[in-house]
């Protein structure tokens, strides 16, 4: 699957395989890289633990995939970054200016992770929240999202009432686009551009959720600072 707009990237879908683990070597990942014009060796990865933390990647830091992070950002355009997820939301983030570039891992405990990874933009670049491009992909959808009450109160009282939707008998469903575009609009994001799957009923997509613990397929999502054609779903 392509992203949509200016930003070089792309997500594996279910059927290309199990794209994880982060933190270790996978042959069938580095071969889908490959294939999609990605070089392996020169595409970082990270330990992710859904902590809100970013870190900025540069060339000779580009392998230390055991370093935990949830967010990488990077003005390398000869580097590519890339997560995992299955239901967890992959963010882009892309500065056509500067050609610096970020891709974020972030479910309902990680929800901020884009805010610090803004701030870090500006500190690291100078780069306006204004400035950036924006891709929110596939993730569990508020159809398919149901939490506890105990979940639901906290999330909603982070990032608002929008980020939580009630159903029929009390039931709560968490909105992890709603969170996020409120929070990168708050923080002057102009284009935000949301791809609606969700992970749990498109079948393409990989989903703990639906797949379960045992089984689940982690895709990978990977982006690079070149520009890229713009491209059809
Ligand atoms: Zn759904």
């Amino acid at each position: 699957m392509s992203v949509p707009g200016p930003i070089n990237a792309r997500l594996s879908l279910r059927a290309a395989g199990d794209m994880g683990p982060s933190s270790g070597p996978n042959p069938l990942r580095d071969r889908w890289l490959l294939q999609h014009g990605y070089a392996p060796e020169s595409t970082a990865l990270r330990r992710q633990t859904h902590s809100r933390q970013v870190v900025v990647v540069e060339r000779e830091s580009a392998a230390a995939c055991h370093i935990e992070a949830d967010g990488m950002l990077s003005a390398d355009r000869d580097l590519s970054l890339a997560v995992t997820v299955a239901d967890c939301m992959p963010i882009f983030l892309f500065d056509r200016a500067t050609g610096a570039f970020g891709l974020l891992h972030s479910g309902w405990k990680g929800t901020g992770v884009a805010a610090i990874a803004l701030e870090l933009m500006r500190r690291h670049w100078g780069i306006e929240a204004a400035d950036l491009d924006v891709v929110l992909g596939p993730c569990i959808g508020a159809c398919c999202y149901r939490v506890d009450e105990t979940r639901a109160r906290a999330y909603a009282a982070e990032w608002g009432g929008a980020a939580v939707r009630t159903g029929p008998e009390a039931a709560y469903y968490l909105d992890l686009r709603a969170a996020n575009i409120a929070l990168l609009q708050e923080r002057g994001v102009a284009r935000i551009t949301v791809v609606s799957d969700c992970t749990v009923c498109n079948e393409r997509l990989g989903s703990f959720r639906r797949e379960g613990a045992e089984r689940f397929t982690r895709m990978l999502a990977v982006m690079t600072g070149a520009t890229g054609q713009e491209q059809e779903l």
